[in-house]
């Protein structure tokens, strides 16, 4: 203590106020100018219209106010797992007019996920959008084909709202630019088709595609969703495209440039280009998502859904941008923040949505998915027996001996199974 105070007496020369008054000067000069100039460059980010959009909580509230208000239409069901303390939950709902006929397979199964990336709420929002419209306690407000009552008779619709709850929670808690799940990683590059090839332009931050394919408990939790409902048609809905795209119509692949081969590619890209030209205005981009965008996607849902799902009808849409938003303004760049494009882009693609349900049941006949009830339904049983064997296996030898992917791996342990309780059985 009576060190310090000599050491302070010992600065205070006559000519030290003079200094220390021309140290504070400067200082507040150099802090106005600094303040100034950021004030002239930095541009404002725009936060959460909270006017227009629902917090995580309350979509999924509502969404569950309405499955209970329309029983006989709607049902709701919550999955949940996790992996290595990560822990994913993730609410389904399901539209069937008749309820007794929902095992119905003659009707036609779309699966849709929104809210894929924590950051593009407006895709949550049409997910609500389209669920009250298939309530009926709201209406679609263009011009819709006449033999919609009959389409949806005939078909059966899991709706995934939210896929991405635990990034949804970081984007509300104020990082409005995270695109990935709990802990880092992009849920639509941690699917198995091509999975963890990385481009020239890899960006590990927003394209991490985890330790190895399904390492993410939402990726597995959708993957058996699909595996248990078959659906013919998929459509996973994204917002926020870059360069000048604002609005796309994706079909695979993502990881090629260029599109498959055969009928079915032909029929999906007839598809979108009807909806482009009679609900889009023209105004989207149609073909492969790799052959469009100006870079390739690996480890991609909608690659998945095509190549291994067999899904014969499986999309990505874009269904808004903002490609004036400066790349740090997050919210403005995924979302629109102004009512009237709200209210459009909501408008305009629940339209399109009910399009391509009217479109896909008048091809139903010729949609024949590869994955054939009887043979899916042993995969999916064998897949559950086997999926803490999987994890098990992966973690000790890490993402080598992960192998997921592979039909063989799956069909070959099956067989073995099968062997074993029927030697049980005997
Ligand atoms: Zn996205």
């Amino acid at each position: 203590m009576g060190l310090f105070r000599r050491r302070r007496r010992l600065y205070l020369t006559p000519i030290s106020p003079l200094v220390l008054l021309c140290g504070v000067v400067l200082i507040v000069m150099c802090s106005l100018f600094v303040n100034g100039n950021t004030n002239a460059t930095q541009i404002p980010l725009t936060p959460i219209n909270h006017h227009l959009y629902h917090t995580r909580g309350a979509l999924l509230e509502e969404i569950e106010a309405l499955v209970h208000r329309h029983p006989s239409k709607l049902s709701m069901e919550t999955f949940s797992t996790q992996n290595k303390g990560y822990h994913a939950e993730m609410t389904v709902v399901t539209y069937c007019r008749n309820r007794k006929a929902c095992d119905d397979k003659s009707k036609l199964r779309i699966l849709l996920s929104f809210g894929q990336h924590g950051r593009e709420l407006i895709t949550t929002e049409l997910a609500l959008r389209i669920l009250s419209i298939l309530s009926e306690e709201e209406f679609l407000s263009s011009a819709y084909p006449l033999n919609l009552n009959n389409t949806l008779d005939r078909l059966v619709i899991k709706v995934i709202p939210m896929e991405n709850v635990n990034g949804r929670k970081l984007v509300e808690s104020g990082d409005l630019c995270e695109r990935r799940n709990g802990r880092g990683v992009d849920l639509n590059r941690n699917w198995s088709v091509d999975w963890g090839k990385k481009e020239k332009d890899y960006d590990p931050y927003e394209e991490n595609p985890g330790s190895g394919p399904f390492s993410e408990p939402e990726t597995q939790i959708m993957r058996k969703l699909c595996a248990s409902f078959e659906p013919h048609i998929w459509v996973n809905v994204h917002s926020g495209m870059e360069a000048s795209i604002t609005f796309a119509l994706f079909m695979p692949y993502d990881h090629k440039d260029m599109t498959p081969d055969g009928l079915p590619s032909q029929r999906m890209r007839l598809i979108l280009e009807k909806l482009n030209r009679f609900q889009l205005k023209d105004r989207c981009l149609v073909g492969s998502g790799g052959g469009s965008v100006g870079y390739l996607a690996h480890g991609t849902a909608t690659d998945y859904m095509y190549d291994i799902a067999r899904v014969p009808m499986s999309f990505t849409f874009e269904i808004y941008g903002d490609s004036t938003a400066s790349s740090k303004d997050c919210f403005k760049m995924f979302n629109p923040i102004d009512i009237t494009t709200f209210n459009r882009v909501l408008n305009d693609w629940s339209a399109a949505f009910f399009t391509l349900f009217s479109l896909g049941r008048v091809q139903m006949k010729e949609l024949h998915p590869n994955a054939t009830g009887s043979s899916f339904e042993k995969w999916v049983s064998i897949d559950d027996y086997l999926n803490g064997y999987l994890m098990e296996r992966k973690s000790r030898y890490g993402k080598k001996m992960e192998n997921l992917k592979e039909w063989p791996a799956n069909c070959f342990c099956y067989v073995l199974v099968k062997v074993f309780f029927a030697a049980l059985e005997i």
